[in-house]
């Protein structure tokens, strides 16, 4: 029976007598016990056999004792598999010839065997398997765009050689704890291996995954009481996107590990989204501003403002990044994340200080300058926004009559008691205010004449509409006209901003506005460049 074709398709072949004692077992059936021709083997061939097993097998075989089949567990070092056995009667001898096929790769079906076949021991997260799986069948039958981040631990290692490896398990446990929890309930997490996860995101395209991320990095730099001295670790994520950036399971995972390397050189503990270019989009939230902040990568440009016979008045401060690790960074991307991060009342702080710094070195040059310093609105949502101001001007001595705030609809929208104190009790120093890219949000009359505010500022969406690249459109001209017209009637001043050319100047000063800011009369610049345009007038002044 143990012919070599036979020997070599199955695992094992037995011969047992009619109560199972083993006659013999082949040399692959050996091996693969994991025996040497030399150990002893069980007598009993249900002995292999799992307990829950025995019974079962017994019944099977006394149904149909000529020829029987049957799946079973068998208790096999490392661990029990799954086989199938075929037996067939030799009946002149009353024993069994029992034919095994190890099918626990089969066993798909069995949630035990898969589960284990598929998990990460340590975590019990899905393993490299599973994750294959889920992707391959999502690219199958999914929605379409998805991606995957490749989180890689920054630190990890250095606990793990300082403390140990239970120590170092423990993180790792603690980590999957926290990343199940920053994920959404369709998103998969799964580990490869190491310090290293992979969080699917079924329904995100990179951008949006970048963003539902930095929950990951937020939560990771969180301190980690499983270790001693409450080890401190980061992460680094790289992002790849289906189809875009890879349209398999193998290159969205190597694309999402360049991407993990590019933000590992980039600093760490920060977000890269893959790029075959070297302009790949990467944010480190809160540690790149952090960092910032202390290199002193933050900086303010100035953009002048004007009257309406072309005379400087004043500037606006508009804050600046100057990433050693992203190169410039625009407001419009870094305040959002500083907002959403907690930094902006630092950062806030810091730009009205500095301004109100550079103020008094203007007003050396022209005594009545006047600064707008931009205030988001969780500035006022943070403790005493008055006092913080009037520290700033107190410490600086600027009139605070030169000092104009500007601020957002939504914060004078959503404003609390709190925040109406803080106006007005800056507004009683001689601070004015003025509202910020006006008409793009829910101004209400009621408002305007209820709280201290000195001036709107129109919004430059309004003013490239009067006069853009050959086309005119008279209804938003109307609209200017109108939001002018009902400024003046409450006592408020007009700023325009964007002014980019003639047409919309010439507009602009024939409907009454008061003060022009734009790239037609300048762009922002830097402190030396805004005294360059006050020193002439110095020069007029004296002569
Ligand atoms: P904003 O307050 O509406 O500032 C005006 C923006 O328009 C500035 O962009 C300025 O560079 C740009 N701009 C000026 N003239 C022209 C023009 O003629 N044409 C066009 N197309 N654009 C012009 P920037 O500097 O990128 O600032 C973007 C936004 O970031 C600001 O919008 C403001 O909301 C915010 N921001 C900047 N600095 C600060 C700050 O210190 N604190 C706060 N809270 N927000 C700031
Ligand atoms: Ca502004
Ligand atoms: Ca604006």
């Amino acid at each position: 029976m143990s012919s070599p074709t036979l020997d070599r398709v199955l695992d094992a072949v037995f011969r047992v007598d009619a109560d199972f004692c083993i006659k013999f077992v082949s040399d692959q059936g050996r091996k693969w016990l994991g025996k040497a021709a030399s150990d002893p083997l069980p007598v009993s061939f249900l002995s292999l056999l799992h307990p829950d097993n025995v019974a079962g097998f017994k019944a099977t075989v006394q149904a149909e004792p000529e020829s029987f089949t049957c799946d079973l567990r068998l208790v096999k070092y490392p661990g029990d598999c799954w086989v199938n056995i075929r037996g067939y009667q030799l009946p002149i001898v009353h024993q069994y010839v029992l034919c095994v096929l190890d099918i626990s790769a089969w066993r798909a079906g069995d949630s035990a065997f898969r589960h284990a076949a598929e998990h990460d021991d340590l975590t019990g997260l899905p393993n490299r398997v599973l994750l294959r799986k889920e992707i391959e069948n999502h690219i199958q039958h999914g929605p379409g765009t998805f991606a995957v981040a490749l989180m890689d631990l920054d630190g990890f290692k250095k606990v793990n050689d300082t403390y140990g490896h239970a120590i170092g398990d423990a993180v790792l446990i603690e980590t999957a704890k926290r990343l199940l929890k920053s994920k959404n309930d369709e998103d998969v997490i799964a580990r490869l291996g190491g310090d290293e996860f992979v969080l699917l995101f079924k329904s995100k395209d990179a951008v949006s995954a970048k963003e539902a991320a930095s929950n990951v990095l937020l939560a990771i730099a969180r301190p980690y009481d499983t270790a001693p001295h409450n080890a401190y670790l980061g992460v680094s994520i790289g992002i790849a996107e289906y189809p875009a950036q890879g349209d398999s399971y193998s290159a969205l995972l190597k694309n999402a590990d360049t991407a993990m390397y590019h933000a590992k050189n980039a600093g760490k503990n920060r977000i890269s989204i893959f790029s075959t270019s070297d302009d790949s989009e990467d944010f480190s939230i809160k540690a790149a501003i952090h960092n910032g902040i202390q290199e002193g990568e933050f900086y303010l440009e100035y953009q002048p403002q004007f009257d309406i016979e072309r005379n400087v008045i004043g500037a606006e401060a508009l804050m600046r990044w100057s990433s050693r690790s992203f190169g410039k960074v625009a407001p419009d991307k870094f305040i959002p994340i500083a907002e959403e991060a907690g930094l902006m009342p630092f950062l806030g702080k810091w730009a009205l200080r500095y301004a109100c710094h550079q103020l008094k070195k203007f007003q050396r040059a022209m005594p009545d300058f006047v600064m707008s310093v931009n205030v988001s609105p969780v500035q006022f949502a943070g403790e005493a926004f008055d006092g913080l101001v009037l520290d700033a001007v107190a410490e600086t001595g600027v009139n605070p009559k030169t000092l104009v705030l500007e601020i957002t609809e939504s914060t004078l929208m959503h404003s609390q008691v709190k925040t109406e104190r803080a106006l007005a009790s800056l507004r009683e120093r001689g601070i004015r205010f003025s509202i910020d890219d006006f008409g793009t949000g829910f101004s209400s009359l009621a408002y305007l004449t209820r709280l201290p505010v000195s001036s709107i500022k129109i919004d430059k969406a309004f003013i490239r509409a009067i006069q853009y690249q050959d086309r005119a459109s008279p209804a938003d001209k109307k609209l200017v006209t109108a939001m002018i017209n009902l400024a003046h009637s409450i006592d408020l001043k007009v700023v325009a901003e964007g002014v980019e050319n003639e047409e919309q100047f010439a507009f602009l000063k024939g409907s009454g506005c008061n003060l022009i800011q734009g790239y037609l009369l300048g762009r922002p610049m830097s402190a030396a460049a805004v005294m360059g345009l006050l020193q002439p007038l110095r020069v007029l002044d004296h002569a």
